[in-house]
């Protein structure tokens, strides 16, 4: 929830309290993955998170953080773009099962679970604590969603929808054992 990471929920909403960005939802047909281009070794990540809360909400304008879920270098798994006004059983989802719409790949928002490793990762892989967490991640969205796998457009770096050196080698580099990984643990 975005209490781990303390979420200043004043941020996405106009003076009357309405909010900026309510969510919309699409069935999650696919996996983005992304580095977040923010420092390595990151003492405090829950402020990190928060930076980028504010950069996507205020800077960018958007009115909320536009990944949906971002993951530390210790592994820990963080909420990202809010469902409110909507609360499904599970974090980022309506009702219905639906993910909430992010804004973390362009065309490409709608049916995507976007997901940003905390770091950067043009010259160095993520460590396998964030490895580890990805896989799980990706493994409960992938059965959760009843997404192909093995479908081509499954599961994809940011680089590979737009024009963009977003997720990074290291990152880039993890995909394929990724797949293959998720693919074993969901038994397809
Ligand atoms: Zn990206």
């Amino acid at each position: 929830v975005r209490r781990d990471w303390g979420a200043d929920e004043s941020l996405g909403r106009h003076t009357d309290g309405s909010l900026i960005w309510p969510a919309a939802f699409e069935p999650v047909v696919s996996i983005v993955l992304h580095h977040t281009h923010g420092r390595n070794d990151d003492a405090d990540p829950a402020r990190t998170i928060r930076e980028i809360h504010r950069f996507h909400t205020l800077d960018r304008g958007w009115g909320d953080i536009g990944y949906n879920f971002l993951i530390d270098e210790s592994g820990a798994i963080y909420e990202g773009r809010s469902s409110a006004p909507e609360c499904g059983a599970f974090v980022g989802e309506n009702a219905a099962g639906w993910g909430v719409v992010g804004a973390h790949a362009k065309s490409m928002n709608r049916g995507s679970v976007g997901i940003g490793l905390l770091g950067t990762f043009t010259d160095r892989r993520p460590t396998a604590a964030a490895v580890d967490a990805v896989r799980d991640l990706v493994a409960w969205q992938v059965t959760r969603h009843g997404i192909e796998v093995t479908a081509a457009d499954a599961i994809r770096g940011h680089g590979d929808v737009a024009d963009t050196s977003c997720p990074g080698w290291g990152v880039r580099e993890i995909l394929d054992g990724l797949r293959h990984e998720v693919a074993e643990i969901v038994g397809r």
